[in-house]
This record gives C-alpha cells, sequence and structure tokens, in this order.
C-alpha cells in the first residue's frame, strides 16, 4: 500500500507524521472520507467543498489547490489499485512545539490514502440490515466541522460493539437522535415520512445524506427534515443510516427492539439502489 504525505508517495507502512504534528498533539486537524466506485471518486466535489469548509472554520490553511488534492487522491486510489473502497483525506494544522495557540507561518500536513472495501460484504449486510444502539450526546457543538478528534464517536461505537450492535445513535439532551458515530439517521414514520434531522445544528451535514434526500425526490418520497425522538424511532415502520462508507444502510433494530417487521424497509432499499444513479460519479 501507498500513502501520500505532504508531497510524497511513501510505503503505507512507512508513513508517518512528526509527533509534534497538531493533529496529534491536539486532534488539530479535519479529514474527508470519498467513497471510490469502479475505481471513480464518488461525490468529490461535494466532499472538498465540506472539507474547504471545515478548514475555515478551524482558520486551517489547505495545502494545495482543489485541482491538485483531485489529482493526488486519484493517483492514492490508483496506487493502491482501489476499485470499490474509500480515500481518505486528511489536513492538520501541521508541525509545531505544543502550545495551545495556533503556531504562526506553519505549513498544514496533507495525508491522503485509501482502502479497498468488500462491496459483496456490505450488500451482504444491507440485505440483512444492522443493529443500533442509542447513547447520550456527548460531543461538542460544532460536530457539523469534520474533525478529526472523534474519540466520543470511537467510545460510541465500541459500545454498540459490546452490544452486539454496529452503530450509535447519540440522544441530545431533549430526547432527540441527533446523528451516528459515523452516519446520519433517518426514519420512516407509519405515515410513510421520511424524517432525518435538519444539518443545521448538533449534525455534520453528511454527503450521504444530502444526496439521499435528492435522491427521495426523485422517488417521490416525502420528507420532512425535522428533529425526531428516540421514542419516534422505536415507533417508526423503517430506520436506516447514511454515510460515504455504507452508503444508505438498513437498520433492523434499535436498542434491542425491533424496527418495523426486522427486516429493511422498502424506502431505504430504494434509497439504496437509486443512489449512485444520483451521486456524482468523477472521471
Ligand atoms: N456523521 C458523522 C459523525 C460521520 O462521521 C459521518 C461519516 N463521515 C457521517 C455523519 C456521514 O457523512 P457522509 O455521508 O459525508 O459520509
Amino acid at each position: 500500500r501507498i500513502a501520500y504525505v505532504n508531497g510524497l508517495y511513501v510505503p503505507h507502512a512507512e508513513a508517518g507524521v512528526h509527533i509534534e504534528d497538531r493533529g496529534f498533539q491536539f486532534a488539530d486537524g479535519v479529514y474527508e472520507v470519498c467513497e471510490i466506485l469502479n475505481g471513480h471518486l464518488v461525490d468529490e466535489t461535494r466532499h472538498i467543498d465540506r472539507l474547504l469548509r471545515s478548514l475555515g472554520e478551524l482558520r486551517m490553511a489547505m495545502p494545495m489547490s482543489r485541482a491538485a488534492l483531485g489529482v493526488v487522491m486519484r493517483e492514492v486510489v490508483r496506487r493502491n489499485r482501489v476499485r470499490d473502497g474509500v480515500v481518505y483525506v486528511q489536513v492538520t494544522r501541521g508541525v509545531a512545539r505544543r502550545d495551545f495557540l495556533f503556531p504562526a507561518g506553519v505549513a498544514p500536513t496533507l495525508v491522503v490514502t485509501a482502502r479497498s472495501a468488500d462491496r459483496a460484504k456490505t450488500e451482504k449486510t444491507a440485505e440483512t440490515g444492522i443493529s443500533v444502539i442509542t447513547l447520550p450526546e456527548n460531543r461538542w457543538e460544532r460536530v457539523d466541522i469534520k474533525t478529526v478528534g472523534l474519540l466520543p464517536n470511537c467510545l460510541a461505537k465500541e459500545a454498540a460493539k459490546a452490544a452486539g450492535a454496529r452503530e450509535a445513535w447519540f440522544v441530545d439532551r431533549d430526547g432527540f437522535i441527533t446523528e451516528g458515530g459515523s452516519s446520519n439517521a433517518w426514519i420512516v414514520s407509519a405515515t410513510g415520512l421520511l424524517i432525518t434531522r435538519p444539518a443545521e445544528f448538533g449534525i455534520l451535514r453528511g454527503i450521504t445524506r444530502t444526496v439521499t434526500l435528492e435522491v427521495a425526490r426523485r422517488l417521490n418520497l416525502t420528507v420532512e427534515e425535522r428533529p425526531f425522538s428516540r421514542e419516534e424511532a422505536y415507533a417508526a415502520v423503517e430506520a436506516f443510516g447514511t454515510s460515504a462508507s455504507l452508503g444508505v444502510m438498513p437498520v433492523v433494530r434499535i436498542d434491542g427492539r425491533v424496527v418495523g417487521d426486522g427486516k429493511p424497509g422498502r424506502a431505504a432499499r430504494a434509497l439504496r439502489t437509486e443512489f449512485h444513479k444520483v451521486a456524482e460519479i468523477a472521471p
């Protein structure tokens, strides 16, 4: 495997950044995960747009133009011979003596890696659906920024695993689901409405979420962007999550309670099937 680190393509096993990198010291960095389908980047434009937004919110510099980043991402995909998988991009504020204040005149660190995924296995998972648990929201307020500070997400997903579930959905103080540890959360009400939390507060504006909203429109499914509670989720006829790495992923159990008939729902299956017809597949 090959990784890109600050201008060089290096063997993955030997790739590294300095111990004083602010990504390592403070989680002072942002990232993107972009799906690769048949060797092509999926929704590259949206992912790079969001990366630039995350950087801007943290007053961090982008180390290269978006065109150059696109070239690097493709090169990493090519050198790793990835057909189906993900490409990972991380930018940190760079290397500086450990001090809370932002360093002056430091070049950002840019790391790009790519990894193959077993598409058949993911499809199999989607055919049966996954279980989720709910946990109290304990992340900071700026989860709209895609930072590498993911410790609460790691803890939540570990708790999910310990409970025999695949994902954890966070619940805010008012009892509303925010999002998953690495996915956005959706339900379908008994009246057939697709419900997902607005991206204005408390969640990451998932790229898969945005595209799924468009897919839903094309399928003439009615969407309500509003917060939904854990109790509403328990009573839903369908539930699913969205993320670049897993796509539209049906949820069949929430906190051990069976959702609907315990099988992936019609809406989730249709959205999953149609997704790549709407997503932007780059040349
Ligand atoms: N929320 C969180 C917290 C995530 O980590 C992710 C996955 N990166 C998502 C939502 C889904 O975002 P996307 O569809 O852009 O992968």
